[in-house]
C-alpha cells in the first residue's frame, strides 16, 4: 500500500478486479491444479477478457444500488433477470432462480437452500458500498443472498466476502496497510453470528505464512476444496489476498490453485482491487476486458458513479 486511495479507485477497483479474476479463471473453471500446471505452467495473466455470470450478477448488485441504495431485495432480483443471458455460465439451480422471478415470484419466495458460492461471488459492490457501516453491509449481504442461496453457509459467504471487501476499502482509504490477524478477526465475529461451522474455516488463515506464490498456492490447495461451496471457496480467495503483496498476485494464487478458478479468482480479484485499487490491477489485464452494452467501460462509469453518489451520502 502506497498512501491513501480515493473512493472511486476503490469501487472501480473492487468492480473491474471481480471482472478480471472472473474472466482470468473462467478459462480454467473446475480444472484440477495439476491439469493446469500441465498446461499452462504458472497461468501468469489473463488469456481472454470474457466475464462469467459472477460479474454479471456484480452488475445488478450495482445497478441496484444505484438505483436506489436502500437495496431492496426485489430491485436486485430484477436487475439479475435483466442482465440474465444463460450463456455467462449459470449454474442450474439459479436458472430456476430466475425462471421463478420471470414468473412473477416475488424476490423473498424464489431462493433456494443452497450453501453455494454464488451469493459471494457478486457482492462486492455491498462490500465497498456499505464499508464505513457494519450494520448495513450485514443487512444487505444476507438480503442479496437470500434471493438464491438461503443456506446458512451460503449466506455466510456473502457476509464474509462483503466484510473482506469492506475492510480492505476501509483500509486502502486511509492508506493503512493490513493487519492480518484483526482482519481475520473482524471477518470471524462478523460471521461467527450465522455460521460457526463457517467462521471457524476462517481462524487459520492468521497463521498462514508463504514466501512466494507457489507456496501460497499449495496453502490454498492443501486447506480448501476450492469448489462450488461457499465454505470452499471463499476462505481460499480471502487466503489469496493475505498471501499476496500486489493485485497480479492475489489473483494468480487463486485462479493457478484451480477449482471453481472463475470464483475465486472474481473474489480475490474484489477484495484486492479494493485495496490496491484500479491503478494497481495491471493495465494489459483490463486492456483485454470486453466492452459492449455493459463490458468494461460501462462497469467502469458506473463503479465512477457509486463512488460519487456515497461521496454526496456523506456529506
Ligand atoms: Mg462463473
Amino acid at each position: 500500500m502506497t498512501g491513501k486511495l480515493e473512493l472511486r479507485d476503490i469501487f472501480v477497483g473492487s468492480s473491474l478486479g471481480t471482472f478480471v479474476g472472473d474472466a482470468f479463471g473462467a478459462v480454467v473453471e473446475g480444472w484440477h491444479p495439476k491439469l493446469i500446471k500441465e498446461k499452462y505452467g504458472l497461468m501468469k495473466k489473463p488469456m481472454n477478457g470474457r466475464y462469467t455470470d459472477d460479474t454479471q450478477m456484480m452488475i445488478g448488485i450495482m445497478e441496484a444500488i444505484y438505483l436506489d441504495p436502500e437495496l431492496t431485495q426485489q430491485n436486485i432480483a430484477d436487475r439479475f433477470l435483466e442482465n440474465f443471458d444463460s450463456l455467462r455460465g449459470y449454474g442450474g439451480r439459479i436458472i430456476g432462480v430466475m425462471n421463478k422471478i420471470e414468473r412473477g415470484i416475488s424476490a423473498d419466495k424464489v431462493g433456494t437452500d443452497s450453501w453455494g458460492n454464488g451469493a459471494a461471488m457478486r457482492v462486492a459492490p455491498i462490500g465497498y458500498y456499505f464499508y464505513d457501516n457494519q450494520s448495513e453491509l450485514i443487512n444487505h449481504s444476507v438480503k442479496s443472498a437470500e434471493i438464491t442461496h438461503k443456506h446458512p453457509l451460503g449466506v455466510s459467504g456473502a457476509v464474509a466476502q462483503a466484510t473482506a471487501v469492506a475492510l480492505a476499502a476501509g483500509a486502502a482509504i486511509k492508506g493503512e496497510e493490513i493487519d492480518i490477524t484483526g482482519y481475520v478477526d473482524e471477518i470471524v465475529e462478523t460471521v461467527s453470528g450465522i455460521s460457526q461451522e463457517f467462521s471457524s474455516m476462517l481462524s487459520p488463515l492468521k497463521g498462514f505464512v508463504s514466501t512466494d506464490i507457489e507456496g501460497a498456492i499449495d496453502i490454498l490447495i492443501s486447506n480448501f476444496t476450492r469448489d462450488v461451496s461457499a465454505v470452499g471457496a471463499v476462505p481460499a480467495a480471502i487466503s489469496a489476498f493475505l498471501l499476496s503483496n500486489n493485485f497480479a498476485d492475489a489473483v494468480i494464487i487463486a485462479v493457478n490453485a484451480g477449482g471453481d478458478a472463475d470464483t475465486t479468482g472474481a473474489m480475490a480479484g474484489a477484495i484486492a482491487g479494493a485495496y490496491y485499487g484500479v491503478d494497481g490491477i495491471p493495465k494489459d489485464w483490463l486492456e483485454i476486458l470486453e466492452e459492449g452494452k455493459k463490458g468494461a467501460t460501462y462497469i467502469n462509469d458506473l463503479a465512477v458513479k457509486l463512488s460519487e453518489m456515497k461521496l454526496g451520502s456523506n456529506i
